[in-house]
C-alpha cells in the first residue's frame, strides 16, 4: 500500500476510534491530550530557549529525515479532539519528512509527536540550563506516562508509528 493510502485509512480509522468512546471516557481523554499537549508545548519552549530555532536552521533538520514514522495514531487523534484538520503530509519530500516545509516543520509544537520533542542532539542539549534540561526530563516522563493512560482509554497502543499501522 502506498504512503498517501496508509496514511489516509490510519486517519479515518483513528478518528473513528475517537468518535466510538462513550462520552465519559471520551472527556477523559481529551483531559489527558490537553495534558499532553501542554506538555509538548513545555518541551518546545525548553528546547527553543535553548536556541533550538537557529541550531536546527543551520543543521538543515537532519533528525527530521524520515519524519513520517514519527506521527502516531495519537497524534492524529488529538486533531480530532481539538477539532482541528490534521497538518497534510506531503510524502512525495521522502526522505524529508512530509511534514516539513522551507520554514521548518508545519505542525504547530502541541500537535507534533513525542519523538520529535523529547529528541536533542548535543548542539542543543549542551546549550541547555541544567534546571532546564531537568525540568524537560520531568516533561518526557510524563508526557510518556500520559501517553500509556491515553493507550488504556483507547485500548490500544496509540502511540505507535501510525505509518505501520493502519488499523487504528
Ligand atoms: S536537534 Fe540536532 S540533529 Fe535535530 S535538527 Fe536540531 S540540530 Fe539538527
Ligand atoms: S513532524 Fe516536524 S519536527 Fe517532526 S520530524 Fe517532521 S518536520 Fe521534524
Amino acid at each position: 500500500m502506498e504512503d498517501r493510502q496508509i496514511w489516509r485509512r490510519a486517519k479515518e480509522a483513528a478518528e473513528a476510534n475517537y468518535d466510538r468512546l462513550s462520552p465519559a471516557t471520551r472527556a477523559r481523554l481529551d483531559c489527558l491530550l490537553e495534558l499532553i499537549m501542554g506538555l509538548k508545548e513545555e518541551l518546545f519552549q525548553l528546547s527553543s530557549a535553548a536556541g533550538s530555532a537557529h541550531i536546527c536552521r543551520e543543521c538543515g533538520g537532519r533528525c527530521c529525515l524520515n519524519g513520517k514514522y514519527h506521527v502516531s495514531v495519537l497524534d492524529l487523534v488529538a486533531y480530532r479532539s481539538a477539532g482541528v484538520a490534521p497538518v497534510m503530509p506531503d510524502f512525495d519530500k521522502a526522505p524529508l519528512c512530509p511534514y516539513g516545509g522551507a520554514e521548518g516543520c508545519l505542525m504547530p509544537p502541541r500537535f507534533r509527536s513525542l519523538t520529535c520533542l523529547i529528541f536533542n542532539c548535543e548542539l542543543v542539549d549542551d546549550r541547555m540550563e541544567p534546571c532546564s534540561r531537568d525540568r524537560f526530563n520531568v516533561c518526557e516522563r510524563e508526557l510518556r506516562g500520559a501517553v500509556a493512560m491515553a493507550d488504556d482509554l483507547l485500548a490500544c497502543r496509540a502511540g505507535r508509528a501510525l505509518m505501520l499501522s493502519c488499523d487504528g
